[in-house]
Parts: structure tokens; sequence; C-alpha cells
């Protein structure tokens, strides 16, 4: 099924042209407000986008600006232009397209048309058109070699409270130093080593490395490790006592560590998931439901799983307080934490109006780059002197607090 991004300035063409697709059946789609907001989805990377509905006038970046960061971006999948305008404009749009060898799909007409729209999405790519270059893309190969020769490494991204700024906790992302591509982003190789059955040896070595390093920053008191673990590492049934082997051997409690799943994983194998996920915390580990928000789980499911955290998808907390839709995912997330007494961490706090905003809505931790962007072991462990653990919270006095009505 289709990703689809709908960027429209306009809130009734957006919301008209979600509910016609999701009357098709689509129902991945998220949505951005002008292409600034668009940009700020496609750099997180969460998503990847198979086709991308642009309106072409909107403030701040127009859709013909989008276009060119498109391009800058080699997106490779479908552009569609939903446009009202005369046939000149859309004409330097193709001509803009061609150029930067994206895939501009047609021109959606303002007032959407069902069968045009159908047609449009259901084109095939132009034969000339391959998927994203070969070259690119770490192999298996790579992969296998690189985990045997170290080339991964834990990235920290420091996790604090938000009414005492306290540095608790920690959330350990992978980067590998690829010998070709440089430092490359896990959106480049989780797939992969999820489909290759690498998944399972990455996460027990990341955990390794994290835990060794943790456990000797002295100047600090210790903190809590948050991993991500894919589902697939689930049919893994030595995985639990791996993890504690592992902890033991650097003198890192069980008790110190969250290990995050997101919901999808969750909907797939559910049963392989409780036992595992049980067993987990049988041993003291605490979980967290990660990507709060993106995925499908009910809510009676969510409330038999033994979590203790969780965590609302970065997407919901970008331009919350502008963001009416992203508001009110993020209130009801939270009250919905608080009402199943889990820890709530807000992902992707990266400016002040965020951050005030989640802490009008009582959310108790928040990571993202308001606070640090991903770093590794070195730059963390000066983060954390410079800090002294502890980041200095904005004082709401100080600011006009976001109206979240
Ligand atoms: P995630 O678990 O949702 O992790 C949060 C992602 O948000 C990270 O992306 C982080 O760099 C990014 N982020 C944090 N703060 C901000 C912010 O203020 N603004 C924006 N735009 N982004 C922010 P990253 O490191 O690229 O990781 C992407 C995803 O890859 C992770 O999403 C996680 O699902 C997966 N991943 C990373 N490491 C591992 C791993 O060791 N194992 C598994 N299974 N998955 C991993
Ligand atoms: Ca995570
Ligand atoms: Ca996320």
């Amino acid at each position: 099924m289709h990703q689809i991004l709908v960027i429209d300035d306009d809130a009734v063409s957006q919301q008209f042209l979600v509910m016609v697709l999701r009357r098709l059946g689509y129902d991945k789609i998220a949505v951005a407000n002008d292409g600034i907001e668009a940009l700020v989805q496609l750099d997180a990377g969460d998503l990847q986008f198979d086709v991308i509905f642009c309106d072409l006038d909107m403030p701040r970046m127009d859709g013909i600006e989008f276009v060119r960061h498109l391009g800058e971006r080699t997106y490779q999948g479908k552009l569609l232009i939903s446009s009202g305008f005369d046939e000149k404009v859309l004409e330097s749009v193709a001509e803009l397209a061609r150029l930067y060898d994206l895939w501009l799909a047609g021109v959606l007409p303002k007032p959407i048309n069902h069968s045009t729209l159908l047609d449009l999405l259901t084109q095939a790519p132009p034969a000339a058109r391959r998927p994203a270059s070969l070259a690119s893309q770490p192999t298996q190969e790579e992969m296998r070699d690189g985990i045997e020769k170290n080339e991964f490494c834990p990235f920290f991204q420091p996790q604090v409270d938000m009414l005492s700024g306290k540095v608790h906790s920690v959330e350990i992302l992978a980067r590998w130093h690829h010998p070709r591509l440089g430092l490359t982003s896990p959106l480049q190789f989780i797939e992969l080593a999820e489909k290759t059955g690498l998944i399972t040896p990455l996460t027990l070595s990341l955990l390794d490395s994290a835990t060794s390093i943790l456990s000797k920053l002295i100047d600090n008191p210790p903190l809590d490790l948050s991993i991500n673990l894919s589902m697939t590492s689930l049919s893994d049934t030595a995985l639990v006592s791996e993890f504690e082997s592992i902890l033991t051997r650097n003198g890192y409690p069980m008790s110190r560590l969250t290990v995050e799943v997101t919901e999808t994983g969750l909907i797939e194998n559910p049963t392989r998931a409780l036992e595992i996920l049980s067993r987990l915390r049988l041993k003291g580990a605490k979980l967290a439901i990660d990507d709060f928000g993106t995925g499908f789980a009910s809510m009676d499911r969510l409330s038999k799983l033994p979590f203790t955290e969780l965590k609302i998808d970065k997407g919901f907390v970008i331009d919350s307080a502008q963001n009416p839709t992203n508001l009110s995912i993020l209130k009801a997330s939270a009250a919905l934490g608080k009402q199943l007494k889990l820890l709530v961490v807000a992902e992707g706090v990266a400016t002040i109006t965020e951050w005030l905003s989640c802490r009008q809505l009582g959310i108790d931790k928040a990571q993202g780059s308001y606070i640090s962007p991903p770093i590794d072991a070195e730059n963390f462990r000066r983060w954390l002197l410079k800090h002294n653990g502890v980041f200095p919270v904005p004082q709401d006095s100080a600011y006009d607090l976001p109206n979240l009505n």
C-alpha cells in the first residue's frame, strides 16, 4: 500500500483530498501545510513516501521551490501536482521536474475528479525509470562484514524530565560508518538487517557497546538506556538471556533498560510479542510502545501488554501548536498514556514552542533536537558534563504559552 503525503495550505482542499484517498482505500496518508513542513517530514525519514501530492500556491515555501528541494533530495517516488493554475505555470513545473529527474506523474485538477485521481495513482513508472541507484545502497555482504568489523556504533539521544530537566535516560540509535557511503542512517539499513536476519546480532552488538560506554561515565548518576527492538528479533527465543548476559557483563542492571517496540510489530505477531515482552518485564526491564499514533494498535491490546512507557511519535509533536490535527493526536495520546498509568515521552521536540506545548499537556519526558540531536559517545559525554546532567528547562513565565484549546 502506498505511503502518501498531501501538501496543501488550504485545510478544506487538503482534507477533501485525504477523504477521497481514504474512500479509494488508501489509508497511509500524512499531511503538511506547506513545503517547509513537508521537508521536515521527508528529512525526518520516518516515512518513505511513494506518492506526494503538492499544491503549487502556498505561503512560506511554494510548490515550485518544493519541487527543487525534492530534486536535490533525489526523491524517487511519484509526484502529483494539484493545482488550479494555468497551463503555462504547469508547463514550467513539469520542465523543472524533468530537469531534476523527478517522476511527475501528472496534474490533478481542482476540484478533484475521481477517475483522473485513480488513473494517476495507479500509473506505472516510465520504463526509463529505475529504482534508487543500487550503488548507493548498502548490501547484505557489507552488512555482515560491517558487524564483524565493528563498523556499527551507538549514537546517544538524551531524554529529559520535563519538570526538573534531569537527564534520566538516553535512547540508543544505530549508525553505520560505512566504508563506501560514510556515516549511514538507520533508515538505510534497518530494513535490510531485518530482511536478512542480521538485526538481532546488530541489536546485541549495539547494546553491548552502549552499556559498556555508559557504565564508564563515572561523572554522572547512572542513566537508563532505551534500545529499539525489531519485531523480527522476537523469533529468537534466546534473546532475553542474551540481553541479560550482556548487561551483567557490563555491570548494567536490567532495571535500567527500556526496550522500545512499535505498534506495527505488535499487530503482526501479538502472541510472540506478548511472550517475549512479558519475559523482559519479568527480568526487570521496562517496555515502551514506540511511534505511538502511527499504527493502529487497539486500545484493548495495548492495555493487555505490560508496557511502562508510551512514546508519542515525532510526527505529532512537530508543529503541534499550529496544526490542529497534530495537536488533537498529541493531546489524546498524552491523556491515554496517563490513563493507562504509563510514563509519557514526546520524541522530536525540536522547538521551544513544542517543548512548552508538551509540558502544558503533562508529558513526562522529552527527547528531540531542542535538547540534543543524537550524538556519538564522545560528544554525549561532553554534553552531559556541560549540563552537569541537568538540561536547563525553559521557565513558562518567560514565554507566551501556546494556546492548546
Ligand atoms: P525512532 O525510534 O522513532 O527514533 C527517533 C528518530 O527521530 C531518530 O531517527 C532521531 O534521530 C529522530 N529525531 C530525534 N529528535 C528529532 C527532532 O527533534 N527532529 C527530527 N526531525 N528528528 C528527530 P534515526 O536515528 O534516524 O532513527 C530512525 C529510526 O530507525 C528510529 O526511529 C528507529 O525506528 C530505527 N532505529 C534506529 N536504531 C535502531 C536499532 O538499533 N534497532 C532498530 N530495530 N531500529 C532502530
Ligand atoms: Ca525509538
Ligand atoms: Ca518515531
